[in-house]
């Protein structure tokens, strides 16, 4: 989901003369706040169906407008298994004007693929002279899954190309559509591209994605004639304002539920310790940090206080608690 910085919300407070990116603090509180909602109506209620796990992850482009990466698990009688069912899910076509006018409308203005190719190679998307996206994708009579990927989704080519928008001189059809699932868009009146994550490939991709972590810059400082190559140049982290903005409001940048901690796993007396190459054996074995793991505290915890033992039943509303819990167990750990 990206921000709209044409919403209604961001424009009617703008003062004469300025434009959003002139006001890095609206698009940070009204994004933070539509993100609010999507997680209220898509997690809490359900609108996509019953949702047991998600992680997201808030980014910012470059030049600053904010966008999350959210991937949502669905309980096992929600899950969209088969084509049919994916079709009732996602979409990837333009609809007919006459049948579905907002919708028509709201494609077009948000799910459409920046038009790129041959004659538009300097789009942002375009890499080798292909576009890395590979649009416009391939027409196909019906959804199929595809191989440890996306499903392919269905994408009638007998419809004659529509303007982008009133009097365009730019002609689209149903190749170069986002997925989108019809209800989000035209609520949020923003691009929101949904997918059908059907293979562990793509679940990983995803995973992946999401944690890619920063952005980074390689820039150089200049002082006088008189510098010096290697010192000068530092290897910075970009922050753009409305990333800086979400960070002083204090917003979350990503969030996992059910929070998840891998422990270490060993046999009895056989974890891993570390040590330096000075110490004695006995010493090394006599530290009582080396006979402790979090595997062990872990077992300490439950044997302990009852309250631990049923955060493994890690039931949704009590997502929380459980949160909570691994706090006070990390405090634990380290007193
Ligand atoms: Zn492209």
């Amino acid at each position: 989901m990206t921000c709209n910085p044409s919403w209604r919300e961001i424009v009617d407070e703008l003062l004469p003369g300025q434009t959003a990116q002139d006001r890095p603090d609206l698009i940070t509180r009204i994004f933070h706040a539509k993100f609010e909602e999507f997680k209220m109506d898509v997690v809490e209620k359900g609108a996509l169906g019953k949702v047991i796990a998600y992680v997201y992850v808030i980014e910012f482009q470059k030049r600053g407008l904010p966008h999350v990466h959210m991937l949502l698990i669905l309980d096992e009688i929600d899950k969209p298994k088969s084509p049919e069912q994916y079709d009732t899910f996602v979409r990837a076509e333009i609809p007919e004007r006459d049948e579905e006018p907002r919708l028509y409308d709201v494609v077009l203005k948000h799910m459409i693929h920046n038009p790129c190719g041959e004659g538009r190679r300097n789009s942002s998307c375009m890499e080798n002279g292909v576009c890395k996206r590979k649009f416009p994708k391939p027409f196909v009579v019906s959804t199929v899954q595809g191989k440890n990927s996306y499903p392919i989704y269905r994408r009638h080519g007998d419809r004659p190309p529509v303007p982008l928008h009133e009097n365009s001189a730019t002609f689209v059809d149903n190749g170069w559509v986002v997925p989108y699932n019809s209800w989000l868009p035209l609520k949020y009146d923003c691009h929101v591209n949904v997918e059908i994550c059907s293979s562990i490939k793509s679940v990983k991709y995803l995973y992946k994605y999401v944690h890619k972590g920063v952005d980074r810059v390689s820039m150089e400082v200049r002082a006088g004639a008189e510098y010096n190559e290697i010192q000068q140049y530092v290897d910075a982290r970009w922050v753009c304002a409305p990333e800086a903005l979400w960070r002083i409001y204090q917003f979350p940048i990503t969030r996992m539920c059910p929070s998840v901690d891998r422990l270490q796993l060993h046999l009895q007396n056989r974890q891993m310790v570390r040590f330096s190459t000075n110490q004695s054996i006995e010493d090394i074995l006599q530290m009582p940090q080396n006979s402790r793991t979090m595997l062990t505290e872990f077992f300490k915890m439950n044997s302990l206080d009852p309250e631990a033992r049923k955060y493994l039943c890690r039931e949704f509303p009590q997502r929380y608690r459980w949160l909570t819990a691994t706090k006070t167990w990390r405090k634990r750990m380290s007193t």
